[in-house]
């Protein structure tokens, strides 16, 4: 069973010197937990930094607080007595942050995954919260005051986790909270703009070349294409551009599930899972070894061939879709 949000609470209460660890591939909400926690923490007048092992997206640093967030090796010296994890389902998912906590299993760990393992020594998680960030905020609102930048990076986590406030996961909870955010100074429009419009040619260029890789099978419920680490290089593009790729291939008309395939680096393949009404993805990406949400899921396999990988995975979409569909 998982611990109630007032144990978490209790327990970070009695902390002194806090570290905060997201997970990798930072996505908004991930980013902002992390950020909104740590000055929660500092509010509280705690010590607290926040680690994510991964390179953050450069266009996240316009919203306030992001910049705080350190990486591993800056935070190698850093002693604390409680480490906490948010919006990391599993240990793995913290990356190289692992290292930091020297063998021992997080203290808090704050979540909000279908596919949780309970990894830490508290764990709160609850997959009916549309994002991690609605956990934090009920956390920080217990316990601080929020000026308007704990506000807007508070704001970010629910606005991204909802696909700004239109995913099946948005609920009356995200309205309230939201608008509670906004009226304590968060700038809605400068977190959209931030993570919607950041656009650069070269992605432009690749979005083009990812759409010529799109198949379609079962009718149309089922929407596939890669990138390659080819793609990507010609493109001058990393991992970090294909987000929200995904999103796009499920947009079209008629698609239930939607997969992109990523080789990033060479022979390393990410994969991404969406789906729009009922297909509960996370159990396609479990059988890979990966896991997440109903609408929204991945798993990551090194030393594999894309080719390889599309088709073994494909392969376990179909069989799944053709059951999902007869049970929709
Ligand atoms: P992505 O497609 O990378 O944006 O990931 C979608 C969702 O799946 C996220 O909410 C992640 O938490 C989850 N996820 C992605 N990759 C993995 C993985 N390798 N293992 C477990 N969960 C994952
Ligand atoms: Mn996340
Ligand atoms: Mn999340």
């Amino acid at each position: 069973m998982f611990n109630s949000l007032a144990e978490v609470l209790a327990r970070l209460q009695r902390a002194e010197r806090v570290l905060v660890i997201g997970h990798i591939k930072p996505d908004g909400d991930d980013i902002s937990s992390v950020a909104s926690l740590v000055l929660i923490l500092r509010k509280m007048g705690k010590i607290a930094e926040g680690c994510i092992a991964d390179d953050i997206p450069w266009f996240y640093k316009e919203i306030p607080g992001v910049s705080l967030i350190k990486s591993v090796s800056e935070l190698r010296n850093y002693r604390y007595d409680t480490a906490v994890t948010v919006d990391a389902s599993e240990l793995a998912r913290i990356g190289d942050a692992v290292k930091l906590l020297s063998g021992a299993k997080p203290d808090v760990t704050i979540d909000h995954h279908k596919t949780n393992t309970r990894f830490g020594e508290i764990n709160f998680c609850d997959s009916d919260y549309a994002a991690a960030a609605l956990a934090i905020y009920e956390i920080g609102r217990e316990t601080v005051d929020y000026d308007p930048d704990l506000a807007e990076v508070n704001l970010l986590g629910i606005a991204t986790d909802t696909g700004f406030f239109k995913y099946g996961n948005t609920d009356a909870k995200v309205f309230t909270y939201a608008a509670e955010l906004v009226k304590q100074g968060a700038d809605i429009q400068r977190i959209a703009s931030a993570v919607l419009e950041h656009t650069t040619l070269n992605e432009i260029k690749l979005v083009v070349e990812m759409f010529n890789t799109l198949s379609l099978a079962m009718d149309g419920k089922l929407a596939w294409a890669h990138v390659s680490t080819e793609m990507l290089t010609r493109n001058n593009c990393t991992e970090q551009d294909t987000e929200g790729l995904v999103g796009q291939i499920r947009s079209i008309h008629g698609v239930e599930v939607a997969i992109l395939f990523i080789e990033w680096p060479h022979n390393h393949v990410h994969i991404s899972f969406r789906s729009k009404s009922y297909a509960d993805v996370s159990e396609i990406a479990l059988k890979f070894g990966g896991g997440g949400h109903a609408r929204a899921a991945g798993c990551s396999c090194k030393d594999v061939e894309l080719p390889t990988m599309i088709d073994k995975v494909i392969a376990a979409a179909k069989e799944y879709l053709a059951v999902a569909h007869l049970e929709e």
